[in-house]
């Protein structure tokens, strides 16, 4: 500790702090202006079904670009979103343009094909923000099917008994519910058998290590055993190579998504994946 050791009687560990903190504020108002000005972009990660090999889903992730520093990665900007009451602004900028992207995929024939989108669970905490996300898909004239909302679990289990009300009530409308990131926070099993999620999706740490820790491995043949008893669909995330791709397979794992097939792409780029699709499980992307 520092404290009290700089010159002249100025602290250099308050100073240090103070300086991330004005960082961090910075970062906030070319965040809040980013929003407001709909800087803020949505890059789309296909799901693949493991049997078939065709992509079933796309996951929408939030892209920020900004001007001083770059992009910016959502693993930055979105828990200053949620700490500085950006993150519903944000979410709906992500939804209404993920509906305007969906509706283009399904216009061009493509109609079976959902989207997955990422929801913080500080977004459930006004109430009504579960009616304004179906509000939001009905204005693009989309069924509520084709919406899937990933909460991570970590906050799920936290709000638990909050968060069970907030999925019935997705349930009801027939929008789909996944719990994220699955495997790293509390009481994983317990959270399965609580919430009932419609879609587990296995946090990419344990595919990491799939071949090489025993743990790793036993905790995601658990889950998928534990999953298909209950109906509950399982995507593993951040597959990377083809090695992991066929132990995932050989557990009979429904979906799969990461590098090995693609990264996060412009719109486009997704459309043109669909259109080429016969050839996204040969090649190295
Ligand atoms: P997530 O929901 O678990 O999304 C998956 C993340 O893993 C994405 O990172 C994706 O690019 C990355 N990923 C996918 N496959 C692989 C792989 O094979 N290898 C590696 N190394 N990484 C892979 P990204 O886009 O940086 O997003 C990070 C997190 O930020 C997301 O994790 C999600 O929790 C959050 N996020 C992103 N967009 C939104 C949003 O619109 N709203 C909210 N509330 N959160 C968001
Ligand atoms: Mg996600
Ligand atoms: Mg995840
Ligand atoms: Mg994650």
């Amino acid at each position: 500790n520092m404290k009290g050791q700089g010159r002249n009687g100025v602290c250099l560990y308050d100073c240090q702090l103070q300086t991330q903190d004005i960082l961090k504020l910075q970062l906030r108002d070319r965040l809040k202006k980013a929003i407001a000005e709909q800087m803020i972009s949505v890059c789309y990660q296909p799901i693949i079904h493991t049997q078939t090999g065709q992509i079933v889903k796309f996951e929408a992730l939030a892209r920020w670009h900004d001007d001083i520093q770059g992009d910016i990665s959502p693993a930055v900007f979105i828990p200053i979103a949620e700490k500085y009451g950006l993150i519903n602004q944000l979410g709906m900028l992500v939804l209404h343009q993920a509906c305007q992207d969906l509706k283009k995929i399904h216009a061009l024939g493509y109609d079976s094909i959902c989207f997955s989108i990422n929801r913080s669970v500080k977004e459930f905490i006004n109430s009504g923000q579960d009616e304004c996300i179906c509000d939001v898909i009905q204005q693009y004239e989309l069924p509520n099917s084709s919406i899937v909302i990933e909460i991570t679990e970590t906050t799920a289990s936290k709000e638990s008994r909050y968060i069970h009300d907030v999925l019935a009530r997705f349930k009801e409308r027939g929008i789909l519910v996944a719990l994220d990131d699955f495997g790293t926070g509390y009481s994983s099993l317990g959270a399965i058998i609580d919430l009932r999620p419609d879609i587990i999706k296995i946090d990419r740490s344990f595919i990491t290590e799939i071949e090489s820790n025993i743990g790793s491995q036993t905790l995601v043949s658990l889950v998928l055993e534990l999953s298909h008893k209950l109906g509950i669909k399982v995507v593993a995330e951040g597959v990377e190579t083809k090695a992991q791709l066929e132990l995932l397979m050989g557990m009979n794992c429904h979906y799969i998504q990461g590098f090995y097939v693609s990264r996060a792409k412009p719109i486009e780029a997704c459309i043109n994946m669909l259109m080429n699709e016969s050839t996204l499980m040969t090649s190295d992307v």
